[in-house]
């Protein structure tokens, strides 16, 4: 019997977790992975926004890694501390591996320290431990200037800056101190969402009805801890009793002293999600790929390079390049939800159409939520 292919997958995310179900479903007689990811549960990227807005707890969001069932799959909780992509080895805080197939799939880190002042005197709300800290926050806040901010031009979920403000809002509404706060969302991106000017107005519509206020096009570079004030790239400044911000991000450091990033992120074939190391792949928000970083594109990229591997592996013609088509649900207030089917690749432009928010669509996301815990866990959605 031939051994089997041992594809190392590192980073049990949006983009793992997809790259290791699919490659069991398809290729499970072929090849065996070794899933590793540093904590012990996955979180959607979503569920942030609920942990920090009360409506789930961490520990209803968390699911735990235990679960991954197939026996395609082993899952290490390590740390990984190198990365030889020539050699495709990988070190880390608990032994080493040798891979056929390498798939970096590690994300994006957040970087506080990036923006000086932002760790003296703002949060972030991206990470569990961010949004969690907001959230108790929150629950004492009594009104004042809320600056939420996107300090950086590249950052994860688009519209995730602008379902906080409106779940803020209704929070806000909800603990009748709404009237003694502002809220002044401050983005460099020139709208919401850039590819989609449909959903961008709708956003915008609804930031104006509730009286959030909106610079696009502005970048705050530094907080001054002791005034409490934001300054702009632009010389204003902007007063804030409460700082909440997406921070920079970067590729995690072992990426980068890999030898893997260009410019900061991981180039790869748009076509295979190949690097430049031949049979080392990369996917999801470490790549840079010409999409937004988003889950449901680290999803379909995974979906690309298990089915490279499937006609690697198994035979059969190469598949057909990533289309970049995914659905983006989106947080619009009062608990419902807008839904953005964009197609990113395909013809000459992207192409977005937009559904205004309902209650429905709400249930739409949940089931999205319900799929992944199945096809990747097992287990059905809570
Ligand atoms: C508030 C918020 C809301 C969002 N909403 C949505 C949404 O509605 N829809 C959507 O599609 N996307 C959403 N996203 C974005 C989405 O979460 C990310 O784009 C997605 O998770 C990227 O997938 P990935 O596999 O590239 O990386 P990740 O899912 O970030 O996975 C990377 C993994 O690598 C691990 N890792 C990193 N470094 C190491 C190391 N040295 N050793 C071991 N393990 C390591 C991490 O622990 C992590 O589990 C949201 C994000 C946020 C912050």
């Amino acid at each position: 019997m031939l051994a089997r292919t041992h594809v190392v997958i590192l980073g049990a995310g949006f983009g793992g977790l997809e790259l290791a179900s699919r490659l069991s479903a398809q290729l499970a007689d072929l090849v065996h992975v070794t899933l590793i990811d540093q904590n012990d549960s996955f979180i959607f990227g979503f569920a942030k926004l609920d942990v920090m807005f009360g409506r789930r707890t961490m520990d209803e969001v968390r699911i735990p890694y235990r679960n991954i069932a197939s026996p395609t799959v082993t899952f290490r909780q390590e740390k990984i501390v190198s990365i030889d992509p020539s050699d495709k080895r990988v070190v880390t805080n608990a032994g080493e591996y040798s891979a056929d197939v390498l798939v970096v799939a590690l994300g994006a880190d957040l970087a506080p320290e990036a923006t000086p002042g932002l760790p003296e005197c703002g949060y972030e709300f991206y990470s569990p431990a961010g949004a969690a800290r907001v959230h108790d926050l929150l629950g004492g806040f009594s009104g004042g200037n809320v600056v939420i901010a996107v300090l950086g031009g590249f950052f994860k979920c688009p519209p995730a800056p602008y379902e906080a403000a409106f779940m803020l809002h209704d929070q806000l509404v909800r603990r009748g101190v709404r009237d003694a706060t502002t809220i002044h969302l401050v983005t460099p991106m020139g709208k919401p969402i850039p590819i989609s000017d449909e959903t961008s107005d709708a956003i915008i519509g609804l930031l104006d009805e509730r009286g959030i206020r909106h610079s696009h096009g502005s970048l705050i570079t530094a907080l001054d801890p002791a005034k409490r004030i934001a300054h702009l790239r632009d010389g204003q400044e902007l007063p804030f009793d409460l700082f909440l911000a997406v921070p920079v991000h970067r590729a995690p450091a072992v990426v980068v002293e890999s030898g893997l990033t260009e410019d900061g992120w991981v180039p790869v074939d748009p076509a295979t999600f190949e690097t430049r190391f031949p049979g080392v792949f990369a996917v999801g928000d470490v790549t840079s790929a010409p999409v937004p970083r988003a889950g449901v594109v680290a999803e379909g990229e995974a979906a690309t390079v298990a089915d490279v591997l499937t006609a690697r592996l198994a035979g059969g013609p190469s598949p057909a390049p990533y289309a970049g088509e995914v659905i983006c649900y989106v947080e619009m207030g009062d608990d419902t939800i807008g839904k953005v089917d964009v197609n990113f690749l395909s013809g000459p432009a992207p192409v977005a159409a937009f559904t205004p928010p309902s209650l429905a669509l709400a249930d739409d996301k949940r089931g999205f939520a319900a799929t992944r815990r199945a096809r990747w866990f097992g287990v059905p959605s809570a």
